[in-house]
């Protein structure tokens, strides 16, 4: 999400979704992305009002939802908007350096790939007896770049 100040919603004032959007200096199609997602709005009829104090409160519980750090074994999934299981326990780690890198599973509600960043030292205590592939990015890397010679010492010993 862009860093946005959603104090510029005066609390006491309600808005359209193009004001919003122009108080706040984003998108009017990411303001209607917020409604779709649960940012209230003040009725049904059109055209469309957010209460300044709604938005204010909506958006600091999906900056909290964001922190929320996940449980061992569960990652986030932003289509459900909430933790869930890898599906068949499930998960693979794809290192972008020596320390870290991403894990990446299928939720098990809704069937979306997950990305979320993981320590490898972490690796076993987030995803506990969970089925972990790990791809070491950097050393296919230099893998490629040095060919055959090193394989063939390595079979022949
Ligand atoms: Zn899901």
């Amino acid at each position: 999400m862009k860093r946005i100040n959603p104090r510029l919603a005066k609390k006491h004032r309600a808005y359209t979704v193009q004001e919003l959007a122009e108080k706040l200096g984003v998108h009017k199609h990411t303001v209607r992305g917020w409604l779709k997602k649960g940012l209230p709005a003040i009725s049904d009829a059109k055209p469309t009002l957010i209460h300044g104090a709604q938005f204010q409160e909506w958006w600091a519980k999906q900056r909290k939802v964001a922190k929320r750090p996940c449980k061992p074994g569960q990652m986030y999934c932003f289509k459900c908007r909430e933790l869930t299981r890898p599906a068949l326990g499930m998960v693979e780690y794809t290192a972008t350096n020596a320390a870290t890198g991403n894990l990446k599973a299928i939720c098990e509600t809704c069937d979306t790939m997950m990305h979320q960043r993981a320590r490898l030292a972490n690796l076993s205590a987030r995803m506990p007896g969970l089925d972990i592939q790990i791809t070491q990015a950097p050393s296919r890397i230099v893998e490629r770049a040095r060919p055959s010679s090193n394989c063939a010492k390595t079979e022949g010993a």
